[in-house]
């Protein structure tokens, strides 16, 4: 790629609204590669705009509520450009079995009237265990890799009002334990996995990825305009067999557009100029 620009956000301010301790990770990764000035906004609670809920969120849902999330930023400290990111947890689309995350995260710059969007996707540490036994309570503890994955409780069941969080020692969990068990009414403990950033590593590191797809994303600029978030659209399957030289299912080309001035690229994606016959249909269906 030729259209790589470091200056755009040179010096530039930025909000942030954010808690839950994700501005430790993004704000030193931003001001270091584009060089901007990233303002944190804090006084205004994300929570009223949701928090997490046990269903899959819909992409849609989750972009909407990060950009809802900058745009309060951007109001809040009166500037034209803002950040924000939301987290989904749910299965995997795969095979609908294993604990996913999704992390988006979305620059809205009302200068150039664009919205860039990082994303970032893959296992997430998500798990609960509805349990009376200590023993049980404790090895559902060591399996998610607490203390350094918070954990929250409840009595009875994963939707008692009740809530207990901020677990984050062994003698806390102990003490809540036996706490929690002694007012349920069913003598059972629902025990999780705590979603906040700062309290679930994985899901922190997940965030960074997505901040680097964005950051990836606002280094690109349009070779006509020059306005950043020059980014693929859409993908190209063909890469052609090197046995029957026919199309395969393998990637050969991007299309990178511009949402501001409509220039696109068409860009090879491979250095490859033949696909292995092992990925070809015909010569191996
Ligand atoms: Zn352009
Ligand atoms: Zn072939």
């Amino acid at each position: 790629m030729n259209y790589v620009s470091h200056n755009y956000y040179l010096e530039k301010n930025i909000a942030f609204l954010t808690k839950h301790g994700k501005e430790m990770a993004i704000i030193p990764l931003f001001e270091k590669n584009v060089f901007c000035h990233i303002k944190h906004v804090m006084n205004y609670d994300t929570d009223q705009l949701g928090t997490f809920s046990r269903d899959v969120q819909r992409f849609d849902n989750q972009l909407v509520t990060a950009r809802n999330k900058a745009r309060i930023g951007m109001e809040i400290s009166e500037l034209k450009l803002g950040l924000a990111s939301e987290g989904a947890f749910g299965s995997d689309p795969f095979t609908g079995f294993i604990p996913w995350n999704r992390e988006l995260i979305v620059l809205i710059d009302d200068e150039a009237q664009t919205e860039i969007i990082g994303e970032a996707q893959g296992p997430g540490n998500h798990h609960s265990i509805n349990t009376t036994d200590w023993s049980e309570a404790m090895a559902f503890a060591k399996k998610i890799g607490f203390p350094d994955q918070q954990i929250i409780m409840r009595p009875d069941h994963e939707n008692t009002g009740r809530i207990i969080k901020n677990i984050n020692s062994w003698h806390l969990y102990e003490k809540f334990f036996s706490n929690t068990k002694s007012y349920s009414t069913t003598g059972h403990v629902f025990i999780e996995t705590d979603g906040r950033a700062y309290a679930n590593p994985m899901r922190m590191k997940m965030i960074t990825e997505a901040a680097k797809d964005l950051l990836k994303k606002m280094q690109s600029c349009c070779p006509n305009c020059g306005i950043p978030g020059f980014a693929v659209t859409k993908r190209f399957r063909g890469l052609p067999c090197g046995n029957c030289k026919g199309p395969t299912k393998m990637f050969y080309k991007d299309l990178y557009a511009c949402q501001k001035c409509g220039g696109h690229r068409e860009i090879k994606c491979t250095d490859q100029e033949w696909a292995y016959p092992l990925y070809c249909d015909f010569c191996n269906p």
